[in-house]
Parts: structure tokens; sequence; C-alpha cells
């Protein structure tokens, strides 16, 4: 029989753990190198929120389709006893004026119970479903291991080695070497810090923030996802925040985005006090359950979403580094976009080509030749 290929990947977000998982799933020997702690940055922080139909028509569509269905199966396999936190929702979008009265409009569920109008139901439990995001992805990883024995290296990446064009190893901080026959580079916003991926495009870092409370009341706020257009006393131009309720009666708010450098350590990730502050303020209008003392905040953060120049991810060969692949750009949809991404690499690395999804859209190639080496 043949040995089993091996296979390194780079960043222990959900696109790394993912991918570790598909890859161990399909026979694969997988080492999962982690600089600081598996989900620590957005993965860990992000909304989890998941949409079946909200990227058609663009060239996500079916990859976004293809990750919905999956997180469907992956839950019914991996989440038992609901470890993760997967479950269908009602998604609404609504307008906020802070300055106005509280409505009682029938529309809304009971707890959203400030200055709200408008509302429209946007996603139903057919097409919207959320995931606790940092538990999702420390569950693929877990099952990675126990089940297909994964295993997990916590060192930072520095160098790959190359030669004659095809990757051999990766070196790691303090000199390990890890062989390799192909090695994905799964690093989010952090891409750019490596030579041999800024050479060839831009992988910025939009920072934004969260907070997580844990209402007194967790039991009347029903699982409605919402999306707001929030009208500040304190601002002119209206804000676009979300509101995540968990079935753990946890509610996730975020927003407050903009482009900052990313710092070296996912640990030194601070957020803003003002944008923390301001989505305080935000949690308090929609729901007087969610106010102060009303609710305990269990969190104040702020993580980095890994964007690319097009707005598409990368997921492909690097060109020039044969057994070198990166899949990272996923932008505001990485949570949903994992499970189709890990698959779809999966079988390019280890079949030759993707049958789940096209990945021609996202060929890294795209960028050839429009930056400085
Ligand atoms: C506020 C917020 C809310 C969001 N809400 C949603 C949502 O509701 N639904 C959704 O689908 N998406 C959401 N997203 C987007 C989603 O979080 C990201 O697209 C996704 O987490 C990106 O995953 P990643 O694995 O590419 O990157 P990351 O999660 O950043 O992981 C990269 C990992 O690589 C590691 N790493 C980096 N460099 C090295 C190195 N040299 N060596 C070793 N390890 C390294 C890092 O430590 C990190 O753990 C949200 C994002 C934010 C910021």
């Amino acid at each position: 029989m043949d040995q089993p290929k091996r296979v390194v990947v780079c960043g222990g977000g959900v696109i790394g753990a993912c991918t570790a998982y598909f890859l161990a799933a399909k026979g694969a020997a997988v080492t999962l190198v982690e600089m600081s702690d598996v989900a620590c940055a957005a993965s860990g922080k992000a909304g989890g929120f998941l949409a079946l139909d909200w990227c058609d028509g663009g060239p996500l569509e079916q990859l976004a389709r293809a990750s919905f269905n999956l997180h469907r199966s992956l839950a019914q396999d991996l989440d038992g006893p609901r470890s993760y936190g997967y479950r269908p929702l009602t998604t609404l979008s609504l307008t906020v004026i802070e300055s106005e009265g509280s409505s009682a409009a029938s529309t809304l569920p009971s707890w959203v119970n400030g200055p709200a109008r408008g509302a429209k139901t946007i996603g139903t439990p057919e097409t919207t479903a959320q995931v606790h995001p940092q538990l999702f992805t420390r569950t693929l990883v877990d099952r990675a291991v126990e089940r297909h024995g994964v295993e997990v290296v916590i060192a930072k990446l520095e160098r790959l080695e190359v030669e004659q064009g095809r990757v051999g190893s990766v070196v790691l901080e303090g000199g390990r070497v890890l062989e390799a026959d192909a090695v994905v580079l799964a690093l989010g916003p952090w891409s750019s810090k490596l030579v041999l991926l800024s050479s060839l495009f831009r992988v910025y870092g939009l920072k934004a923030h969260s907070i997580v409370l844990e209402p007194r009341e967790g039991s009347l706020i029903t699982p409605h996802a919402l999306f707001l257009s929030y009208y500040s006393s304190k601002r002119g131009a209206p804000l676009d925040p979300e509101v995540y309720p968990r079935p753990s009666g946890e509610v996730y708010v975020c927003g407050m985005s903009k482009e900052e450098e990313v710092p070296e350590d996912p640990a030194e990730i601070r957020g803003n006090s003002e944008s923390i502050a301001m989505l305080k303020r935000v949690a308090k209008s929609v729901s007087s359950y969610l106010g102060e003392g009303e609710a305990r905040v269990k969190a104040e953060q702020a993580c980095f979403l890994p964007c690319t120049d097009d707005g598409v991810p990368l997921i492909g060969e690097v060109p020039g580094v044969k057994g070198c692949y990166v899949a990272t750009g996923h932008n505001c949809w990485g949570i949903l976009n994992g499970p189709a991404t890990g698959a779809a690499l999966a079988q390019l690395i280890l079949d030759g080509h993707s049958t789940i999804v096209g990945l021609k859209p996202f060929s890294p190639t795209r960028f050839l030749g429009r930056r400085k080496a």
C-alpha cells in the first residue's frame, strides 16, 4: 500500500481546522501547526452566522451553498449532544433609532422591546443557521485528532523549504523541521507576514469588535438573528451591527470595523473602548434585557477579518511552488465557508481536482502580474 500523503496545515483557525479535518478523513497524515491556540483569532470571536443563499449570484454561490449543507451534516455527525450550538434560526432586518420611543411591533420577538421598526424576515430556519464558532473549530480539531490521528503542534511557522519549485518541508520557530508532501497556508490575516505570499497578493485585516452578554432572563431570548440599521444620536452615519442570540442564552453583538495593522501575536489584539461602548449601547437599545444590570458582559473583544483586494477568497495552489496551497481571504464568511473550503482543498491535494466546488474563481493565479515581488 502507498504511504499516506504527509500534509502540514499551518493556521488553526476555522479554515485550517476544516482543511485538516477533511484531509485526515480522506486518509492523509496531517499535522496542524498553530502559533497560539486553536481558534484564538477571528474563528473564535466571530458571530457564527450561516446563510444558504446570501452569496447567490456572485463567485461565492457554490462555496456557500455547499458549506451550508456540509454544516448541517457535520452537526449531525459531530454536534451531539449539541457541543457547538448548531441550530437553524429566523433572521430579521430592522431599523433602530435611538431617539425614538420603544415600539411593540407584533412582528418582533417580545425581547426586542426597544425603538425598532421596519422588521423584515430575511432568513428562515431553512436558509439561516448558526454555530458557536470557537466551539465548532475546536470540535473539528478534537475529532480530527481522536478519529483520524491528526497531530497538533503549537509553534510559529517561520518559512517553507522549497527545492526545484516544490515544497519539501516547513521550518518552525526554534528550528524544528516538518517534512511534507504538501503544505496548506491558512494563516488568515497573518498571510501577508509570509513573504512567499505577500509577494503574490495582498491579504489585509479589517478589525471588528464584538461583545458577549449573559442576560439574567436568557430563557426569554428566542432564536432570532438581527441585522440592524442603527441610528445613534451620537453619530451621523447609520451603523450596521448584528445581534446573535445563542442556544446557551448568551447574546453576541458585533460591528464597528476598520482597516488596521495586524499585530504579530493574536493575544495582543484589544478592542477599542469607544467601539465596545457603542456595541453596549446598541444592545441596550435593542432590548432592555441586554442593558447594564440586566446582562453580565462576558467578553469584550476584537479580531481581524482576512480580506483580499477583490473580496474573493484565495483557495488553491500557490503559483510557482508545487505542493504549497493557500486558503484565506474569507472576509465576513469564513465560518460559513470553512467546510467546503476544507473539503475542496482535501480533494484537490489528494485527488488532483475538486468536485465539491469549482475552485477557479478562487485561484491565487488571478493576482499574478498585479503585484511587485
Ligand atoms: C466580528 C466578526 C464577526 C464575524 N462573524 C461571522 C459570521 O457570523 N459568519 C461567518 O461566516 N464569518 C464571520 N466572520 C468571519 C470569520 O470569522 C473569518 O472569515 C474566519 O474566522 C477566518 O478564518 P481563518 O482560519 O482564515 O483565520 P483566523 O481565524 O484568523 O485563523 C488564522 C490562524 O492562523 C494562525 N497563524 C497565523 N500565522 C501563523 C504562523 N506563522 N504560524 C502558525 N500559525 C499562524 C493564527 O494564530 C490564527 O489562529 C466574522 C468575523 C469577525 C471579525
